[in-house]
C-alpha cells in the first residue's frame, strides 16, 4: 500500500475566526478599550468597569449610554456588523471610534459574552449570551437601567496558548487600570471607574464633568496636575490641532508618562513620544521625564485610521513636519513658564462664558483657535504680575530687611525638596523631605472619595475661572485682600477662602501630608490646659476639674496616635507630646496661637464614630486652625499694627505669604464652592468700563 499524501482540509470556520479573533484581541485590556470605545460612541456619560484576575475570568462594562435596539441584538457579535458606516468613502470621515464591527464578534470568539441592554424608548432591557458570534438562544426580556452591560468571562478559554503567554493577572490589571485612567483623563466629561469584582473601593474613580486638569489630578496626584501647563496650538497649513497639558520643569519623575489620543483614539507614536521627552532634555535632571498628555486633531484623510487593532503606534502624513510643529509650541510654553507670567484676556473677554474645557462643550467653537480678537481700550487690564502692586504706593522696603517678591519663588509650586523654612515665630520648622519625588499612596477609602466628589460638584465654574486667572492687587488687612479678574476689582475674603483651601487639601491630600516638625514637642497636656482657659472654650464648672479634662484629651488623642500619625501626618510621642503637624501648603505654616483651641478641639468636636464624619470633622477643624486670620488677641494685632512700621519683616512677610503662597493656591489648588457666590466672601467693587464713564463726565 502505498501511503497517501496527506489531505489538505479547509479549515473549519470557526477555528479561522477563533484564530483572527485570537489577533485582534490579545489581551483583556486590548478587548476592554474597544469596549470602551463602543461605550463612548453609544453618547455614555458613565462607564464602570469591574474586573476579576486582571480581566481574565471576567471583565465587565456597564455604561449608561442609547443601548442596543432588541432586534439588534441577534447579529451585534457577527463580524463585519456596525450600525457606524454604511459606504466605503466614510471611512474617510468617520468620527466614531469603531468601525470595522469587528470587536465584539472577535471577543466572543474567544470569551463567553452576554449582553444586557436597554434602549429609551424599550419598556424593558434584554439579555443575550453569546458562541462564536452567534446567540446561543432567543433573547430574553429582564430588568435593566437605560445603557449596555457586556459582561466577558474566562477569555481564551479556549486558546490555551495565548491563556498561557499572557503574564500574571496583576499585570493584566495594570494594563487594564492604564487603558481606564487615560480614556478617564481624555473624556473628563465622562464619569469612569475601575472596580476589582467583589471589593468596595475603586482603584479608579473619576466624576462625570469633571475637568482634564481635575482628572489628571485624581488619577496621577497632585503633585503632577499643580505643575501642569496648557497646551493650545493649531497649524493650519498642517491641518491639524493640538491641545492637552505638560508639566513644567519643576516637575520630573523617572519614566515618562505620555498620554496620546489621535481624533480621540488611544494610541502611540514612538516618534512623538521621544519628540516631546527631547524637549525637556534641556529642563530636566538628567534622566528624569515630564508628564505629558496630548490630544491630537489631524485631518481624518492624513491619518491611517485603518491600524491594527493591537498596533497602537500610528503613522501619519507629514509626521516629521506635524511633530516639530508640536515640538516648537511646547518649548515655547515651557521657556515662558520659566519668567514672570502673563495672562492674555483675549480669551477670557468679559460675558463670554469661557470654559476651560470649551473645546469639548462645544466642538464648533473655534474661540481657541480664531486668531486674537479685539481687545477695547476700556477692557484691557494690567496681565503682567511685575508689575507694581498696591504695596509699592505704602511705604518704602528696605530690601536689607525684608524678603522681597524677587527674591523668593513666584509660586508655591517648587519642588518638593527644597524647603527649609522657619516661620516669623520661629517655633516650627519644616524638614526637608527627603526624596525627589515621593510616591504617592493612592488613596481607596470610600469615605474620603466621596468627600472628594462632594467638593468637585459642588465647584462653582466661573468662580474657579476667576481664580485661576486672576491678578493679585493687594492686602486690605489680614482679614481681606483685593483682586482684580479682567476689567473688575473684587473684595475677596481671606480667611473664608482660606479656610475652605485648607479643607479641601486634607481632603485631597489625605494619607499623603509632608510634615512640619514642632522645634519643640508641646506637651498635649499644657495645650489642653492653655485651651481651656480660653473663654472660646465654653468651659464651665459642669464640665469638670479642667485638669481632669487635659489628661483625659490626652488619652484619648493618644489612643488615636496610629491614625492621626498615619493619615494626617500629626506624630504624638509617648509622653504625650505633640511632635508634628501635617504640611499642607509649602511655605505655609498655621498661626500657632490657634494650638491649643485646635487640640481641644479635637477631642471635643471631631465626630470619631462613622468614618466619613470624622475625616470630614477632622478636616474642617484642621481647616479652621490653618485658616490664615487675624490674631486672636485683638491686644497684640493692634500693637502690631502700630508698630508696623518698624517690623517690616513681619508685616511684609505675612503679606508675601498671602499673595505668593495663598491666592496662588486659590489659583492653582482650589475648587470655590457654589456658596462663595452667595455668602459675600467675594465682593464686587469695581468695573473698569464703569469707571471710565465716571471719568469721561468729570
Ligand atoms: P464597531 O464599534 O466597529 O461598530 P463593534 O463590534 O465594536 O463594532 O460593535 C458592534 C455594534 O454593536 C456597534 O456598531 C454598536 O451598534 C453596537 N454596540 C456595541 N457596544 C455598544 C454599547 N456599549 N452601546 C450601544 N451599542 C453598542
Ligand atoms: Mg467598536
Amino acid at each position: 500500500m502505498t501511503t497517501h499524501p496527506g489531505l489538505i482540509k479547509r479549515l473549519d470556520e470557526v477555528v479561522v475566526n477563533r484564530i483572527a479573533a485570537g489577533e485582534v484581541i490579545q489581551r483583556p485590556a486590548n478587548a476592554l478599550k474597544e469596549m470602551i470605545e463602543n461605550s463612548l460612541d453609544a453618547k455614555s456619560s458613565n462607564i464602570q468597569v469591574t474586573v476579576k484576575q486582571g480581566g481574565l475570568k471576567l471583565l465587565q462594562i456597564q455604561d449608561n449610554g442609547t443601548g442596543i435596539r432588541k432586534e439588534d441584538m441577534e447579529i451585534v457579535c457577527e463580524r463585519f456588523t456596525t450600525s457606524k458606516l454604511q459606504k466605503f468613502e466614510d471611512l474617510n470621515s468617520i468620527a466614531t471610534y469603531g468601525f470595522r464591527g469587528e470587536a465584539l464578534a472577535s471577543i466572543s470568539h474567544v470569551a463567553h459574552v452576554s449582553i444586557t441592554t436597554k434602549t429609551a424608548d424599550s419598556k424593558c432591557a434584554f439579555k443575550g449570551s453569546y458562541v462564536d458570534g452567534k446567540l446561543k438562544e432567543a433573547v430574553k426580556p429582564c430588568a435593566g437601567n437605560v445603557g449596555t452591560q457586556i459582561t466577558v468571562e474566562d477569555l481564551f478559554y479556549n486558546i490555551s496558548t495565548r491563556r498561557k503567554a499572557l503574564k500574571s493577572p496583576s499585570e493584566e490589571h495594570a494594563k487594564i487600570a492604564e487603558v481606564v485612567s487615560r480614556y478617564a483623563v481624555h473624556n473628563s466629561s465622562v464619569g469612569f471607574t475601575l472596580k476589582k469584582q467583589g471589593e468596595n473601593t475603586a482603584d479608579i474613580r473619576t466624576c462625570a464633568k469633571s475637568s482634564h486638569v481635575d482628572n489628571i489630578r485624581t488619577i496621577y496626584g497632585p503633585s503632577i496636575a499643580k505643575e501642569l501647563l496648557e497646551i493650545q496650538h493649531e497649524d493650519k497649513k498642517l491641518s491639524f490641532k493640538c491641545h492637552g497639558y505638560v508639566t513644567n520643569a519643576n516637575y520630573s519623575m523617572k519614566k515618562c508618562i505620555f498620554l496620546l489620543f489621535i481624533n480621540h483614539r488611544l494610541v502611540d507614536s514612538s516618534s512623538l513620544r521621544k519628540a516631546v521627552d527631547t524637549i525637556y532634555q534641556a529642563y530636566l535632571p538628567k534622566n528624569m521625564h515630564p508628564f505629558a498628555y496630548l490630544s491630537l486633531e489631524i485631518a481624518p484623510q492624513n491619518v491611517d485610521v485603518n491600524v491594527h487593532p493591537t498596533k497602537h503606534e500610528v503613522h501619519f502624513l507629514h509626521e516629521d513636519a506635524i511633530i516639530a510643529s508640536i515640538q516648537s509650541a511646547i518649548e515655547t510654553k515651557l521657556l515662558g513658564a520659566n519668567t514672570s507670567r502673563t495672562y492674555y484676556t483675549q480669551a477670557l473677554l468679559p460675558g463670554a462664558p469661557v470654559s476651560l474645557d470649551s473645546k469639548e462643550e462645544d466642538p464648533n467653537s473655534s474661540k481657541s483657535t480664531s486668531g486674537p480678537e479685539k481687545t477695547y481700550a476700556h477692557h484691557m487690564v494690567r496681565t503682567d504680575s511685575r508689575e507694581q502692586k498696591l504695596d509699592a504706593f505704602m511705604k518704602p522696603v528696605n530690601p536689607s530687611t525684608t524678603t522681597t517678591t524677587e527674591d523668593v519663588p513666584k509660586d508655591t509650586t517648587q519642588s518638593e525638596d527644597s524647603q527649609m523654612e522657619t516661620s516669623p515665630s520661629g517655633d516650627v520648622m519644616v524638614l526637608p523631605s527627603c526624596g525627589a519625588q515621593q510616591k504617592r499612596r493612592p488613596v481607596k477609602l470610600t469615605s474620603v472619595l466621596t468627600l472628594q466628589e462632594d467638593i468637585k460638584e459642588n465647584m462653582h465654574k466661573n468662580l474657579r475661572e476667576m481664580f485661576q486667572f486672576h491678578k493679585f492687587v493687594g492686602c486690605v488687612n489680614k482679614e481681606f485682600s483685593l483682586m482684580q479678574h479682567q476689567t473688575k476689582l473684587y473684595l475677596v475674603n481671606t480667611t473664608k477662602l482660606s479656610r475652605e483651601l485648607f479643607y479641601q487639601l486634607m481632603i485631597f491630600d489625605f494619607g499623603n501630608f509632608g510634615i512640619l516638625r514642632l522645634s519643640e514637642p508641646a506637651p498635649i497636656y499644657d495645650l489642653a490646659m492653655l485651651a481651656l482657659d480660653l473663654e472660646e472654650s465654653g468651659w464651665t464648672e459642669a464640665d469638670g476639674p479642667k485638669d481632669d479634662l487635659a489628661q483625659y484629651i490626652v488619652d484619648f488623642l493618644t489612643s488615636k496616635a496610629e491614625m492621626l500619625s498615619d493619615y494626617f501626618s500629626m506624630e504624638i510621642d509617648q509622653k504625650g507630646n505633640l511632635c508634628t503637624l501635617p504640611l499642607l501648603l509649602d511655605n505655609y505654616v498655621p498661626n500657632m496661637e490657634g494650638l491649643p483651641m485646635f487640640v481641644l478641639r479635637l477631642a471635643t468636636e471631631v465626630n470619631w464614630d462613622s468614618e466619613r464624619e470624622c475625616f470630614d470633622t477632622f478636616c474642617k477643624e484642621t481647616s479652621e486652625f490653618y485658616c490664615f486670620k487675624p490674631s486672636l488677641f485683638q491686644n497684640q494685632e493692634k500693637e502690631s499694627t502700630d508698630s508696623q512700621e518698624e517690623e517690616g519683616v513681619t508685616d511684609k512677610s505675612w503679606k508675601w505669604t498671602v499673595e505668593h503662597v495663598l491666592y496662588s493656591a486659590f489659583r492653582n489648588l482650589l475648587f470655590p464652592p457654589k456658596s462663595f457666590a452667595e455668602d459675600s466672601s467675594i465682593l464686587q467693587i469695581a468695573n473698569l468700563p464703569d469707571l471710565y464713564k465716571v471719568f469721561e463726565r468729570c
